[in-house]
């Protein structure tokens, strides 16, 4: 049967862009559809303007820390609207890049949303495409616990799009998206609360880490309440928020934001009308090249639900691109030591094993620790202080993980990520040489271990 397109692709975020126009350079027939933004959740409500939010929060410490390098300014004044303003237009160039990358690439760009019919057949704005191979990746969604009054509460999506800074923010949420924003917002000069159900928010991220970032946030003035979460959200005559805590406490707000994870996006998607099967989680269940239950529909991406990241998303786009028509160049994406970073202020980063990862794998471990005062705040009020922590495995002395909290975090791991990934022992990182002065030097000069 002579199909439409070799590819279709649902979705026009960080993986289906990559799979639709590696296929379409390729040489295959490939439409995308995307019905609401293109470049998806990281350009237009994700990585990239969340990031952008950051550095605009940081501007406050750097107004602070330029008197101690004899800069003195005027009070600095702070316009929330022309932030978010300057955010949009950057957004808006992102997205016409985005269309172009899949123009000149020969891609069919279909502007709406897709439903799937059948295993081959894809319909947007009452329109019937066929196709010989169908990609789902439609990406996730923000959810927010059905609780009383949640429709008061907002997620990432709206508070990107906030016409004003609220005076005063309520966190939900002890993941990523919790601890990044309530560092925006408290980096603005907000008054700012998080609110995380368990005792020690980012778990999953090395013991050392959590705590260390915690005494950071708490000397940035962030109320941090743990073992907290709000049964019920009340709207007030004169528009502020009243949260009741389950242990009965009432906090006054001005705005609740839920970062509580997310769920796949399958919203109206059709997939009643195939054999696909979900995980116990409901994110599409796929075999290792991606295949779902159904063999001419793979799923990529946040929507299978097994690394929610930008750059994963992208390395199995690649796959599937590869898989179905380069295969000589195939490779399966490996998913250990992905390097990762939360851009809290000040950041996270990290690449492998935690210290309890390691130990709880069996290994015997070495733990080299550093505590230091980034050298750029010797001259200044700041008290922030950076972590950087080795975890070594003793019998082989392969570096099992690398972990920092301070500035510049992630583009530090970035580089040791690469080590990790050759298989780099403690000692290479001991033969290899500084770039002095500098905080990653650090990394290369810890010689006497904190723990065994
Ligand atoms: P998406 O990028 O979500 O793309 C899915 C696309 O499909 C969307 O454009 C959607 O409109 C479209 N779509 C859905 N259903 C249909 C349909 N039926 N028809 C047509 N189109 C449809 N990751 C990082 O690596 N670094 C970060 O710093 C980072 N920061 C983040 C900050 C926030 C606030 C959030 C929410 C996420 C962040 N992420 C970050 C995660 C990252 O954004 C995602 O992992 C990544 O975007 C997933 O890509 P994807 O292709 O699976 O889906
Ligand atoms: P996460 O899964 O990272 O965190 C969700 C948090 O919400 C956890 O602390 C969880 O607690 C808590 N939670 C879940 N359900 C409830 C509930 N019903 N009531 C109270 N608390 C609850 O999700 P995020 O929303 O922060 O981010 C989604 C994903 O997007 C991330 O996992 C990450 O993959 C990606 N992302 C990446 C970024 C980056 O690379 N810098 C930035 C932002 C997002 P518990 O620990 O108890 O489960």
């Amino acid at each position: 049967m002579a199909f439409d397109f070799d590819l279709f692709v649902i979705g026009a975020g960080s993986g289906g862009v990559r799979a639709a126009r590696f296929s379409a350079g390729f040489g295959a027939r490939v439409a995308v559809a995307e019905s609401r933004y293109l470049g998806g959740t990281c350009v237009n409500v994700g990585c990239v303007p969340k990031k952008l939010l950051v550095y605009g929060a940081h501007y406050a410490e750097d107004f602070e820390q330029a008197r101690g390098y004899g800069w003195s300014t005027g009070e600095p004044v702070f316009d929330w609207p022309s932030l978010i303003a300057n955010k949009n237009r950057e957004i808006q160039r992102l997205n016409g890049i985005y269309r172009n990358l899949l123009l000149d690439n020969g891609v069919t760009l279909l502007e709406g949303h897709a439903h799937l019919c059948d295993a081959h057949t894809v319909e947007v704005d009452g329109q019937r495409y066929s196709a010989a191979n169908i990609l789902i990746a439609t990406g996730g969604w923000p959810q927010i616990p059905d609780i009383p009054g949640r429709e008061h509460a907002i997620d990432s999506n709206d508070a990107f799009y906030l016409p004003e800074l609220p005076k005063r923010v309520l966190v939900v949420g002890g993941g990523y998206i919790a601890v990044e924003f309530a560092s925006i917002f408290n980096g603005l000069g907000a008054s700012t609360s998080l609110l995380y159900r368990r005792d020690l928010f980012l778990r999953g991220f090395d013991k050392a880490v959590r705590v260390h970032l915690r005494d950071e946030l708490l000397k940035k003035g962030m109320d941090l309440q743990f073992n907290a979460d709000i049964a019920r959200i009340d709207k007030r005559p004169d528009g502020s928020l009243a949260a009741t805590l389950k242990d009965g406490r009432v906090l006054e707000t001005d705005c609740v934001f839920y970062a509580t994870g997310r769920r796949p996006m399958l919203d109206n998607l059709g997939l009643e009308n195939l054999d696909i099967r979900l995980d116990e989680r409901g994110f599409i269940q796929v075999d290792e090249a991606y295949r779902t239950s159904e063999p001419s529909v793979f799923a990529i991406g946040d929507v299978i639900g097994r690394v929610q990241l930008t750059p994963v998303a992208l390395a199995e786009g690649m796959a599937v691109a590869r898989h179905l028509f380069k295969p000589e160049e195939y490779r399966p994406v490996d998913y250990q030591t992905i390097p990762t970073a939360v851009f809290s202020l000040p950041n996270i980063a990290t690449v492998g094993m935690t210290e309890e990862q390691a130990r709880e794998a069996g290994h015997k471990v070495t733990v080299y620790e550093s505590r230091f005062r980034p050298m750029k705040l010797t001259l200044t009020d700041s008290l922030e202080r950076t972590l950087m922590k080795l975890v070594v495995d003793a019998e082989s002395d392969r570096v099992l993980g690398c972990h920092m909290v301070g500035p510049e975090a992630g583009e530090i791991i970035q580089g040791l990520a690469v080590a990790l990934k050759a298989g780099a022992t403690k000692r290479v990182f001991d033969d290899t040489i500084g770039i002095h002065p500098t905080a990653a030097e650090e990394f290369v000069t810890m010689r006497i271990p904190t723990a065994i």
